[in-house]
């Protein structure tokens, strides 16, 4: 199955409405998709009101902590505000969530953290890179060293790209949970590719410059 893992919308700094993402996703022929803005979840509730299970949604969110931005995925409920990295992988476990590590090439100094307090994937392609080829060489080698599986997610803040980056999950149930269950075992592959540009450079940029800081 073709998911797009990361994606926004106007309920955080995207441009396109929840119903429109919709749309393109099913244009482009996911078989799934995660809204992930940043500490909301309105964007999934939104989505399961006008959806009629052409396509899988998973309940995701993206948070800031100061080792970088995690991708939250099958809770429904925001953690509380400036939570630590350490913290949040803590709370996720007990909830029994999943974390992915978002587009983490610019944070290679945060090896050691992430090896203490492992997410369960890392984000080995977001469509945004500025740098393709050698951010992915990054976050491989970061995937690899944590032993984690590696996804991929379009990141896209306008409707327009998304699905440009996906994660090909092999799944035994056609679900959220079944999904969510494949990454687990590492059962992914990154697939599609980068975003154009155009949009990574206005994009991408900023929004790394922004995750180091
Ligand atoms: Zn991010
Ligand atoms: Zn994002």
């Amino acid at each position: 199955m073709k998911i797009d893992l990361h994606v926004h919308t106007v309920y955080s700094d995207g441009s396109g409405t929840v119903e429109e993402v919709i749309r393109r996703a099913l244009e482009k022929g996911l078989d799934g998709i995660a809204i992930t803005d940043h500490n909301s979840i309105k964007g999934y509730f939104e989505a399961k009101k006008i959806l009629k299970e052409k396509i899988i949604l998973i309940p995701g969110f993206e948070v800031k902590t100061e080792k970088g931005h995690i991708l939250i995925y099958g809770l429904t409920e925001i953690p509380e505000k400036n939570i630590s990295y350490e913290e949040l992988i803590e709370w996720v476990r007990k909830r029994r969530g999943i974390a992915i590590l978002a587009h983490p090439a610019a944070g290679r100094k945060y090896m050691k953290t992430w090896m203490r307090s492992k997410p369960d994937a890392v984000e080995v392609l977001n469509a945004l890179y500025p740098i393709g080829s050698l951010m992915i060489k990054m976050g491989m080698k970061i995937a690899n060293k944590l032993e984690l599986p590696m996804t991929g997610g379009s990141d896209a803040h306008q409707p327009e790209n998304v699905g440009d980056a996906y994660t090909l999950v092999k799944v035994e149930e056609k679900s959220s949970e079944g999904i969510l269950e494949a990454i687990k075992k590492g059962l992914t592959e990154p697939g599609g590719g980068l975003s154009p540009l155009k949009i990574r450079l206005k994009l991408g940029l900023k929004f790394i410059l922004r995750s180091l800081d």
